[in-house]
């Protein structure tokens, strides 16, 4: 095995020729695999594959990406930049071309609220978890659905595991799901590798592991890092081997690698592992939007209209999902204005149409037909539907449910 130092010296030195495209691919592949086993809940443990037994044995997948404008997506200029969703989705869509986002526009309240069906009004950084019941405490705890059954996996850095379950008195984590942050476990597995003892020189490690959280975390967006130590003891001596093998994999890519490339095949891998019957993704190569590059958060739109079609194709063609899953697809929020005093695509902080008005795409078992329907609806609107679908009794919520979609 090579020595520290040569480890170090091949991570900070960035090969500039780095790594093809399916190389590339076939590392976070494996990555996936491997952090997916890596983050078993105890509870999957001990029952993979017992499922609770209520409910009306629909499933749902929602996937969130972060703020996008109307103009970028689904506007005649934008049109080009989702494929995917405006060619091959849409025409089998029930879609709501009008969603509103009434409540706070930063991540982890916008989030929350589509999750609650409430307007959150936490802390923006995620200190604080929302207060009324998210969708998976409701659905756990009226239907008895086991923890395996509920799952979020995210790219996004502004949320903390507090997105699984509420502070709500007789709810709360025993009834929350299972949070996955893939880049942050990819960070911890590397932590704790060279902990267990490849590298003895405590200066070396810290240079690696800022190399190598830099690297993973191409934008440090919203100002917030990813905390290397909170999840390292998570990781599984068993698969110790493996994931050192893929960090030297890891290493040869030299370049940044998509957050959300990464976030969809664990994704991918929950789904074909675990088969619960409701995940929540959520993407945010968007967010690179908070750097100011225009480019590149138009490339986080393209990657993230490709990985939902993917996702979508999954569905598709996993037998424990085809004809029985209803997929939602929707935005956080907009983006400010060009022209405003925020900056325009950067933030999205403005009390702005531009910034509130965004869309949603139903796609699966709920659509009875493809059609558009054009009244607004607004995000708190969603969690009542699902937990409809899903066969729960009715929540508190804000939100209205949306009778176009066939329980
Ligand atoms: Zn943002």
């Amino acid at each position: 095995m090579e020595s520290t130092n040569d480890f170090v010296s091949r991570i900070v030195s960035r090969d500039p020729h780095g790594m093809t495209d399916t190389s590339r691919r076939e590392f976070l592949r494996a990555a996936a695999a491997l952090l997916v086993g890596m983050n078993l809940p105890q509870t999957s443990l001990a029952g993979e594959g017992q499922h609770g037994v209520g409910g009306s044995g629909q499933r749902v997948v929602v996937v969130i990406f972060g703020g996008v404008r109307r103009a970028e997506t689904f506007s005649p200029g934008g049109l080009e930049n989702i494929p995917h969703l405006s060619q091959d989705l849409l025409p089998r869509a029930l879609f709501y071309p009008n969603a509103h986002n009434e409540g706070v526009t930063a991540h982890f309240n916008a989030i929350s609220s589509i999750l609650t069906g409430n307007w959150q009004r936490v802390d923006d950084w995620g200190k604080l978890a929302p207060t009324t019941p998210t969708l998976f405490e409701h659905f756990r705890k009226r239907l008895g659905a086991a923890q395996s059954d509920t799952w979020v996996v995210a790219s996004n850095k502004a949320l903390t595991s507090m997105i699984g379950a509420s502070s709500a008195s007789d709810y709360g984590s025993s009834y929350g799901a299972n949070v996955v942050f893939p880049k942050q476990l990819m960070v911890a597995a590397v932590a704790n590798a060279l902990r267990a003892g490849r590298s003895g020189n405590m200066a070396d490690r810290a240079k690696v592991e800022t190399e190598l959280e830099s690297m993973l975390e191409a934008g440090n967006y919203e100002g917030l890092g990813w905390t290397v130590s909170d999840m390292a003891d998570r990781l599984d001596p068993r698969v110790r081997d493996t994931i050192e093998q893929a960090i030297t994999a890891f290493v040869h890519s030299g370049g940044p690698t998509s957050g959300d490339e990464l976030t969809f095949l664990v994704s991918r891998e929950v789904l074909r592992k675990f088969s619960p019957r409701l995940l929540v993704v959520i993407f945010s190569d968007v967010e690179v939007a908070h750097f100011g590059s225009y480019a590149l958060h138009v490339g986080g739109i393209r990657t993230g209209d490709r990985l939902a079609y993917q996702l979508w194709q999954e569905i598709e063609t996993n037998s424990e999902y085809k004809g029985k899953t209803t997929m939602v697809i929707l935005p956080e929020f907009g983006r400010d204005p060009d022209g405003s005093t925020t900056n325009g695509f950067f933030n999205h902080r403005g009390d702005t149409e531009s910034t509130r008005s965004t869309w949603m795409m139903t796609l699966g078992a709920a659509v009875d037909k493809p059609q558009i329907i054009e009244r607004p609806v607004r995000h708190v609107d969603l969690c009542p539907t699902l937990a409809g679908l899903l066969g729960c009794p009715p929540m508190e919520s804000q939100g209205a449910r949306l009778t176009e979609l066939r329980l």
